[in-house]
């Protein structure tokens, strides 16, 4: 297998393609690839680190429900993945930071090629070395631009081809000093952030907005809406604006590459990270490394609603 030549190394990387593993940046595709030309991949991501894998099968589950709603052949069985994504960890130290993330994508298309034929769909497991980031805090600022709608986007599947939108969201952001950005749905209601969930806190009540269909109704973000509650937090799922961040006592966000990360500043306004914030990142943490499935951070108790949620 001939290695791509990429402009910048990547960190230590190991992929299941065809039959085995194999290390490095290996070619997966071709110029002829339908994926590669009009963007029909689906993928998930989840992480090890500290010994432990939150999740795992949680994102592995919604991977093929991400092929499902896609139009794909999800031709890997849940329980595969997981095996899989555990052999591969032993590539690596027991401590070490990784990134995994299965992948699925449509390898050929029909006649003039739009459509593709879900029957050529192939599939790979990548994992790579990917530190934690530290809990430092990040800027947002309201981006211009806005979540599609399941009219406008396949946007039920965590789908390769809806983060154009979130990067040109995050360039945009970014040159106006800040790290991140708060997207909105078409009728004005925060969705998320271009990469993970947003949460926000007032007067000792969490709110988190209401999964509507545009946005990625997060496994993090579920996670720690159950992890909060269990501890006798109020936390509400409804229609939030833009104007109640501006407001808010805290905010943070979840997904799965940080899991937890607190919002320091909103616009121009400063903000501490407080202490819901805290509390729910230890929740996480103590649910990683002491939830149900031994070794497994949880796996078993992967949220009940997740399938219901991810076709949401
Ligand atoms: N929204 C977007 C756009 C994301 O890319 C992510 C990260 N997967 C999330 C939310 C958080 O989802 P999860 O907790 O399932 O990783």
């Amino acid at each position: 297998m001939t290695v791509v030549a990429t402009l910048r190394p990547v960190s230590r990387t190991w992929t299941f393609f065809e039959g085995e593993w194999r290390e490095g940046n290996i070619a997966i595709m071709g110029p002829r690839t339908h994926a590669a030309w009009l963007g029909s991949t689906v993928f998930d991501g989840a992480r090890a680190f500290e010994s432990v894998t939150p999740d795992l099968q949680a994102h592995c589950e919604r991977v093929n429900i991400s092929a499902e709603k896609f139009l794909l052949r999800p031709c890997v069985a849940v329980d595969a993945w997981v095996d899989l994504a555990r052999e591969g960890i032993k590539h690596f130290g027991p401590e070490a930071a990784l990134y995994i993330r299965p992948m699925y994508w449509a390898d050929q298309g029909f006649g003039g090629g739009v459509k593709f034929d879900p029957e050529t769909t192939r599939w790979c497991l990548t994992l790579y070395e990917a530190p934690m980031p530290e809990p430092t805090g990040v800027a947002v600022t309201l981006s211009p631009f806005r979540r599609p709608t399941s009219e406008t986007a396949p946007v039920e599947a965590k789908a390769s081809c809806l983060y154009p939108n979130n990067t040109r969201a995050l360039i945009e952001a970014q040159a106006r000093g800040f790290d991140n950005c708060i997207l909105r749905d078409m009728l004005g209601a925060v969705a998320e952030l271009a990469n993970a969930n947003i949460f926000m806190v007032k007067d000792g009540v969490v709110f988190t907005p209401a999964p509507n269909g545009v946005f990625l109704d997060g496994i993090t973000r579920r996670r720690v809406i159950g992890l909060l509650r269990g501890e006798g937090f109020e936390v509400q799922e409804r229609t939030l604006r833009f104007e109640d961040f501006l407001t808010a006592d805290e905010i943070f966000s979840t997904g799965n590459y940080a899991k937890l990360s607190p919002v320091i500043r909103i616009e121009a306004r400063a903000l501490a990270i407080g202490p819901v914030f805290r509390r729910a990142r230890a929740l996480y943490w103590a649910f990683a490394h002491d939830g149900a499935g031994a070794g497994a951070g949880g796996d078993s108790a992967a949220p009940a609603r997740l399938s219901a949620a991810v076709r949401s």
